[in-house]
């Protein structure tokens, strides 16, 4: 049994939150559906119900430091610097860096745009 698996099955029996597949029967339990790792974490199993099994609340801290190591260190495509991000879409550490690649894409589309000219005029 994966440790996800197992962590849903703590949650479905022993979290007092849980109703019916669902946290206070509102939204949807992360835990129980089993998608820890996409950064939908649950305080309250974290702290109320998981530490009822020791040896799962270990492996479950190693799956979060995983799935967070995963997640949010980025290495911005500008200055290379590393950078925190929960947006996986995310590529530069900030706007100055962000406006810099765009720039930097225009110039190399007008020196290509340039070229092609060149040689359609030599062609000529
Ligand atoms: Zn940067």
């Amino acid at each position: 049994m994966s440790v996800l698996k197992a962590c849903s099955k703590l949650a479905e029996n022993n979290c007092a939150s849980f109703i019916n597949g669902k946290c206070l029967g509102d939204i949807s339990c992360p835990v129980f559906n089993q998608v820890i790792c996409e950064g939908l974490r649950c305080p309250y199993f974290e702290t109320a119900v998981l530490p009822a099994d020791k040896n799962l609340q270990e492996s479950y801290s190693v799956e979060v430091l995983k799935a967070t190591a995963r997640h949010s260190s980025k290495k911005c495509k500008g200055c290379g610097n590393t950078f925190k991000t929960d947006n996986y879409r995310i590529q530069y550490c900030g706007d100055r860096c962000r406006n810099h690649g765009k720039k930097k894409a225009n110039r190399i589309a007008d020196s290509k745009y340039r070229q092609n000219e060149k040689s359609a005029l030599i062609k000529a």
